[in-house]
């Protein structure tokens, strides 16, 4: 395996990302972490460490760091430290945040993915509990800030990755199966505009072979597209940076989505600058083998479980079983459709190709495909059984999918009584209506057959005189004669048993 170099340079990417925890309430206290409340409605005096308030650990928050530590074959930390890191920003009036840092909830742990078609694998350092802070608005005043509190204690899972990953689309494919896998678990709801899913990139650059270059840190890119360009742009600005003989400074950089370019926010601080220590208003968390047993059993099956599983069961490539369970609409529609008519391939093609493709161009979920995975398995069944060419298929998809936006058929209303039965009845009435069905009937083909070899002496020559080719040419004849619906596979046959 070779990494892909820029002009000569080999870049390396560190990850931190904040996935926030899907609890109800707030880290240490009661309050409410719904998004987009009136601004300070959320906010409450535990939150704001007023004078004689206590922090009290909310026990969903570490299972929820419990599940994504077993997710990823990471060590729970039987007994882990809540720290304070110290400093002072206006959307922190405390003037401190609750952290971890000498001992994580989470240690270790591997994240793996694919990368065009080549498996990578990026380890985990640690994964640990937080608080989030408050917002600064900038946009809704002139010459001034403002100042929401209500994010202030959201529960944060700070996840670190070792600096393994050596290109950005390497990266994004990194932040990409993370999202995957804390919303499969269901410990975040993934969304990056509100916020609940920000990526710090950490870029260096170096001479292959080079000992680590200095890094400087993206904050905050919540798309994966920002990550790219910002990643992008700031691997060319080191690399010139470093080529017009400027050495580079570890900094803080935001990325502004408007210009392209990231900017230097401040030079970065040191671990020593937080004047980190443990915090005095919280025990140490412990997490017994019989807490981390139970979080266990009731865990859903992990994507990559599940994949492996699909391999096995299924007889499928480990591409196409990673790339199935890209998410769980997608894994379970693909495994409804393979359990009911048993092509388990010719289904994962259907499901990540034509599939895929006619959902990204409307934007929608497995869960609101319009052709049902009952419907797919009729349809599958049908080229399966020889019935239907994959090309009269696909026509016969786009009549299954333009009917059911017509009637406003949707997958539920599909699902009554007798569900296979009613797909198949669908398909095979499209296949009759615009009449698909293959040419199965011998001896009508072997009359076409044998017209096209009596008119085009030429080709049956050359196909004698050893070029292969020339049989391409009577195929596509004979097809023509037969208006499609002659089997390719079953002409050739037929047609080189002719041809002697
Ligand atoms: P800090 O304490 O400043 O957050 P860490 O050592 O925890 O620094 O590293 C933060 C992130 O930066 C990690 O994801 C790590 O993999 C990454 N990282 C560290 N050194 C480099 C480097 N030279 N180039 C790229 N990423 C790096
Ligand atoms: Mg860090």
């Amino acid at each position: 395996m070779t990494n892909k170099l820029i002009q000569g340079y080999e870049v390396v990417i560190g990850f931190e990302t904040h996935a926030q925890l899907s609890t109800q309430s707030k880290i240490f206290s009661r309050a409410s972490t719904t998004f987009g409340a009136e601004p300070n409605t959320q906010a409450c005096a535990v939150d704001l460490a007023l004078p004689g308030t206590l922090p009290v650990m909310n026990k969903g928050a570490v299972e929820r760091a419990i599940q994504f530590g077993l997710a990823i074959g990471s060590t729970i930390s039987e007994r882990s430290i809540f720290a304070r890191k110290n400093y002072f920003y206006p959307d922190l009036p405390k003037g401190y945040q609750i952290s971890q840092f000498e001992i994580p909830v989470v240690v270790g742990g591997v994240i793996e993915f694919f990368l065009n078609e080549e498996k990578k694998s990026v380890r985990l350092v640690r994964a640990h509990l937080e608080e989030d802070a408050g917002k600064s608005l900038h946009e809704d005043f002139i010459g001034q800030t403002g100042i929401d509190l209500n994010r202030a204690g959201t529960p944060l899972l700070e996840i670190v990755t070792e600096p393994d990953m050596r290109s950005s689309e390497e990266a994004v494919a990194y932040a990409k199966e993370l999202h995957k896998i804390v919303t499969w678990i269901g410990i975040c709801d993934g969304n990056m505009q509100e916020g609940s899913f920000r990526c710090d990139a950490n870029v260096s650059v170096r001479k292959p072979g080079a000992e680590l270059g200095t890094r400087r840190e993206i904050k905050n890119l919540n798309s994966f597209k920002n990550m790219q360009q910002a990643m992008d742009y700031e691997i060319r600005w080191q690399i010139e940076q470093i080529e017009d003989g400027y050495a580079i400074q570890q900094a803080t950089v935001l990325f502004d989505p408007d210009t392209g370019e990231t900017r230097s926010m401040r030079s970065k601080e040191d671990a020593a600058d937080y004047r980190y220590f443990p915090d005095p208003d919280l025990p140490p968390l412990v997490i017994a083998p019989e807490w981390v047993e139970r979080v266990r059993s009731e865990m859903t099956e992990l994507p990559r479980v599940m994949a492996a599983r699909f391999v096995a069961d299924y007889g499928l490539p480990e591409y196409d079983a990673t790339t199935l369970t890209q998410s769980k609409a997608m894994a379970a529609y693909f495994e409804e459709a393979a359990k009911t008519c048993g092509q388990a391939k010719l289904v994962s093609n259907w499901v990540m190709g034509e599939l895929s493709r006619r959902l990204n161009a409307e934007e929608r979920d497995f869960a609101q495909s319009a052709v049902s995975a009952q419907q797919l398995a009729a349809l599958i069944a049908r080229i399966a059984d020889g019935t239907i060419s994959n090309n009269a298929a696909k026509q016969v998809f786009d009549e299954l999918w333009n009917e059911s936006q017509k009637t406003g058929t949707t997958l539920s209303a599909h699902a009554v009584a007798s569900p296979t039965i009613k797909a198949t009845l669908a398909v095979d009435s499209i296949i009759e209506s615009k009449g698909l069905k293959q040419m199965n009937d011998t001896s009508a083909l072997e009359a076409i057959i044998d017209t096209v070899i009596a008119a085009n002496p030429k080709n049956v020559e050359e196909y004698r005189a050893g070029n292969s080719k020339a049989l391409n040419a009577l195929v596509g004849q004979i097809m023509k004669g037969s208006q499609g619906k002659a089997n390719p596979q079953q002409v050739g046959d037929l047609l080189r048993s002719k041809l002697g």
